[in-house]
């Protein structure tokens, strides 16, 4: 198995901002797992709040050396082996898992969603992202949304977001889901906001308050009326079990919670324990994208229009149909890289 990268820099079609951040790009590390004539890819989306860095994965990357595995299909060894090199560094984990799978689907002859017994069209609607903005922006990104998406997810946490709310509703009545990426600061007018929110047809609140605050998450959860689930407050499978109550659900990142089988882990844990669940993602390219597609079917809410949001897009791979990212049904993670990439070796 040879292991190769090279970093990628995605250009985001409009300037994206959320409670906190602005910004027009997002460097990414693009992975490629070569064994007999096979090629898997895979990516690290590393958005700066997260702390990871394309050197910080090139250097992580340099430390992997999968000379002493002869199958790549035995990914339970081999992923264990490689989130025991170093801590934290989730989206480096990432990106050769998810090479790992695209190789080892391809091996075994079969897309993931099928080695996982899953029907690729039982997925829920792709919610489709507008940042906060001023009222002109926000009605014009949702008039281009309009068609082609089902469900819309709206960045809230600011000061205007009643506003935001009533400029999209001077467009369209879709449903709208909310996220506030801890923007709230009080329960007691987080719930009012919530039961404002549900009379305007929004159907789940992402991350109302900060992540540690627990105990205020879970008397919101217990009042509101709407679904709430954890992103900024869950990382990886340890952490799923602690939310129980605390949460209406989680949302799983591949790279937060370093690639597909901590993903299916946590899913299959989450729905055990009768919690919703949502796969989300980053601005990532079709590559990331399609890994989670992969494990879509079943789950609650999907979030998966990071790579519609970029315009240098390096891969072909799940397609947004009536509204649903679906996978392709080509083996591993369905994907084809449509550039020449300068890969190190
Ligand atoms: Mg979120």
């Amino acid at each position: 198995m040879k292991l190769s990268w090279t970093p990628y820099d995605l250009q985001l079609k409009h300037t994206f901002t959320i409670s906190g951040f602005s910004r027009k790009t997002t460097p990414v590390v693009i992975t490629r797992i070569a064994y007999e004539g096979l090629i898997g890819y895979g990516e690290a989306s590393l958005p700066p709040y997260l702390g990871e860095t394309q050197s910080s994965v090139i250097k992580f990357l340099q430390k992997v050396d999968l000379s002493h595995f002869s199958d790549p299909t035995h990914l339970d060894e081999i992923l264990t082996y490689v989130d025991q090199i170093d801590e934290n560094n989730t989206a480096a984990k990432a990106s050769i898992d998810i090479a790992l799978h695209d190789l080892a689907g391809k091996i075994i002859g079969a897309p993931w969603h099928k080695i996982w017994g899953l029907n690729k069209y039982a997925v829920p609607d792709t919610t489709f992202t507008i940042g906060i903005d001023t009222d002109e922006v926000v009605r014009e990104k949702t008039r281009e949304a309009l068609g082609s998406f089902n469900i819309l997810k709206i960045k809230v946490g600011g000061d205007h977001d009643k506003r935001m709310i009533e400029a999209i509703r001077s467009v369209t009545d879709l449903p709208l889901a909310v996220d506030a990426n801890q923007g709230w600061h009080d329960k007691h007018e987080a719930l009012d906001m919530i039961h404002w929110l549900k009379e305007k047809n929004v159907v789940m609140v992402e991350q109302p308050l900060p992540k540690e605050d627990i105990e205020n998450i879970a008397w919101l959860t217990e009042h509101s009326p709407l679904p709430i689930m954890a992103d900024e407050s869950i990382q990886r499978l340890c952490d799923v079990e602690k939310l129980k109550g605390v949460f209406s659900g989680i949302n799983i990142k591949l790279m937060k919670c370093t690639g597909m089988r901590e993903a299916w882990k946590m899913r299959n844990l989450a729905q055990t324990l009768g919690m919703k669940v949502m796969i989300g993602c980053m601005t990532e390219t079709s590559c990331a994208i399609s890994a989670a597609t992969q494990l879509s079917s079943g789950l609650d809410f999907a979030d998966l229009d990071g790579a519609l949001l970029i315009e240098n897009d390096c891969f072909e791979g799940a397609k947004l149909e009536k509204g649903k990212m679906i996978a392709k049904n080509e083996m591993g993670i369905g994907v084809k890289l449509t550039e020449s990439l300068n890969f190190n070796k």
